[in-house]
């Protein structure tokens, strides 16, 4: 018997800013077969940080689809735009230990920045490395800038915060049934990523990280697409001394799953495919998890 405080606590963590499609119904069952597993707990995460692109009708469709395809969650839904009291809190002690410095540049400058340099380096997301523009100026020159009404991100120094003396930082990986494996983190394939934005004073990376540690999550289970952040989930956890969760990146969908629901099946959204007459037995079955 697993004591009730110690049973693993797993999350699924869609964002609200559109349907959900195949992809996220293999997640989300995917995170409630694991926890059934592992006779742990399910917890459902909204991570709505983004106010542009964020919807209340997005978010009452993924609850509404979630009970449709059978997926049941324990506790409350946190939502990350009520909380940005803690994701500012994690800021302030990242910027009192000098490893985070405000950026006013834009993309444009940014781009301007590195106009003309070949093979510069980008992060997984594709994005330019940040040149280091912001990095240097003085306090007057930053006094100037907010005077000037523009408004700051917030970059982590990557440099710096890797010289914050951890032997080596990985994680322990699970992958569909093989071995668990130890993986190497490398933050700096993120260059001096943005913690902070210009609009809310977090980031993904940095509410996903306080988020997992405050719900006290013990196994992250989510696409193979997100296995690089993970090196800089990692870092934040190490900078902001959280615990580190076990993190299974599942396979995506291509076309080997959902072959049968739809011609582009893993852009199809849930609602959808009900409308056509799927079924959610049909989904859990496609999908493997019948
Ligand atoms: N909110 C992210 C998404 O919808 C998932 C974040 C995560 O699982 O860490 O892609």
């Amino acid at each position: 018997m697993i004591a009730p405080d110690e049973r693993p606590v797993l999350r699924f963590a869609p964002s609200p800013n559109g349907y959900l499609h195949l992809g996220h119904a293999y997640s989300a069952l995917f995170n409630a077969r694991l926890a059934r597993e592992l006779g742990g707990r399910l917890l459902l995460r909204i991570e709505d940080i983004d106010p542009q692109r964020s919807k209340p009708e997005f978010e009452a469709a993924i609850l509404e689809d979630l009970e449709w395809l059978g997926v049941e969650w324990d506790g409350p839904v946190r939502r990350q735009s009520e909380h940005f009291a803690d994701y500012e809190l994690a800021l302030e002690r990242l910027s009192a230990a000098g490893i985070v410095y405000p950026c006013f540049c834009t993309r444009g400058e940014i781009a301007a920045a590195i106009e003309g340099r070949t093979n510069w380096p980008r992060d997984p997301d594709g994005q330019p490395f940040y040149p280091g523009t912001c990095k240097g100026l003085s306090d007057q020159d930053r006094e100037r800038r907010v005077a000037s009404g523009r408004h700051a991100a917030m970059r982590i120094d990557v440099i710096a915060a890797l010289g914050r003396g951890q032997d080596r930082l990985g994680w322990c990986e699970f992958y569909e049934g093989a071995e668990p494996r130890d993986v190497n983190a490398e933050p700096s394939i993120w260059g001096d990523a943005v913690i902070g934005r210009k609009d809310v004073p977090t980031s993904y990376h940095l509410a996903v990280v306080v988020d997992d540690a405050l719900q006290g999550v013990t196994d992250v289970a989510r696409g193979m697409d997100l296995f690089n952040a993970t090196s800089l989930h990692r870092l934040l956890q190490h900078l902001l001394d959280l615990p580190a969760p076990r993190y299974h990146h599942h396979r995506l969908l291509n076309d080997d799953g959902g072959r049968k629901l739809a011609k582009s099946a893993s852009s199809q959204t849930l609602r959808d495919l009900r409308q056509q007459g799927v079924s959610a037995q049909d989904v859990r079955r496609e999908l493997g998890f019948a």
